[in-house]
């Protein structure tokens, strides 16, 4: 029996689901700021997360998916590979650093023989793809090298994905339960998984991706799943806005929403959030907080649901009692 299992406190933590868009896992001092939170939450919780690809990987994905040339397709991989190696050698240990380029290597080896293929939309896929393959693996041996066990999941194995009638691919969101129920039971305590956001697999195993911003919509996803008491959608934003508030000064941010109500707004396109991002959390009545990483302490805006669930509501009222002796 591995020791991993013992029951220890561990199995009475609470359960979160942490996201980590792609501008907190972009650079040296965001990954800094990543681990800190990260360390502080395994205290009290038992921790996933979910993470994207670098800021501005995506883009240059899609550049390349569109490149036609072989010589300028070579351009983009060589800067995509020099980006992943310059913030990998400077994040990581010389033994962990080693171990990543050999993940990296594997990656784009596989990029370069997808690029190869004929167009169609599973070569569009499979590239898309790429950063979160990428990203992921560099998070958790970044976890592994500050004292937090940790392993990178490829959500090909989590989050199930069938094509609609109208040709377009919809998430089976029965099959992506169960699939990740019964990986996340085997899941050792104390080991924190650091998940692929953006992906799943079809029938074959072949990538889909899901769609632009669709990390959200993989993190709430994974939260239903394990039936999760929070969503932390972490950015570089602290929480919603009613405008842009890096364009309109006048832009005021919300400091608690009803969930039911950002589903409709973010379905309406005005939180611009992946349109299914809250579906799933929505259904299973489970707390979202949108929180910066630059200001970890702030309040972010709290995102809650009419009904809140037995699991989430202890904390909740302990919450209140506080804030009320504090006034
Ligand atoms: N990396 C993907 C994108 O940039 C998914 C995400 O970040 O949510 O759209
Ligand atoms: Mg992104």
């Amino acid at each position: 029996m591995s020791t991993d299992r013992v029951q220890g406190a561990d199995s009475f933590k609470v359960v979160k689901v942490l996201k980590f868009g792609g501008t907190s896992v972009g650079s040296a001092d965001a990954l800094e700021r990543l681990v800190g939170i990260l360390s502080a939450e395994a205290i009290s919780s038992r921790p996933l997360l979910v993470v994207s690809a670098l800021s501005g990987v995506t883009d240059w994905l899609h550049a390349l998916e569109e490149e036609t040339q072989a010589k300028r397709q070579q351009v983009w991989i060589r800067k995509l590979v020099r980006r992943h190696q310059t913030l990998s050698a400077e994040v990581l240990d010389h033994e962990r650093h080693g171990r990543y380029l050999i993940r990296l290597a594997e990656c784009i080896d596989e990029l370069r023989d997808t690029v190869r293929q004929p167009p169609g939309p599973m070569r569009s896929h499979a590239i898309w793809a790429s950063g979160e393959w990428m990203s992921a693996p560099l998070v958790a041996l970044l976890l592994e090298r500050h004292g937090v066990s940790s392993e990178w999941v490829d959500a090909r194995r989590l989050i199930h994905v069938v094509e609609s009638a109208s040709g377009s691919w919809v998430v089976d969101r029965n099959k992506t339960r169960a699939q990740t129920e019964s990986w996340y039971r085997r899941l050792p305590l104390g080991r924190v998984p650091v998940i692929t956001g953006f992906l799943g697999a079809e029938d074959k195993g072949r990538v889909v991706t899901l769609g632009r911003g669709g990390s959200d919509y993989s993190a709430s996803l994974i939260a239903e799943a394990v039936g999760a008491s929070k969503f932390d959608r972490w950015t570089d934003v602290d929480g919603l806005y009613t405008a842009d508030p890096r364009k309109d000064q006048q832009a005021g941010r919300f400091l608690y929403l009803l969930l039911e109500d950002a589903t409709t707004w973010n379905e309406a396109n005005q939180l611009g959030m992946h349109a299914h991002a809250f579906e799933p959390v929505l259904h299973a009545c489970i707390p979202v907080h949108v929180r910066s990483t630059r200001n970890p302490q702030g309040d972010g805006t709290l995102i809650l649901p009419a009904r809140l669930p037995k699991r989430v509501e202890k904390d909740a009222r302990e919450l209140m009692s506080r804030t009320r002796a504090a006034t």
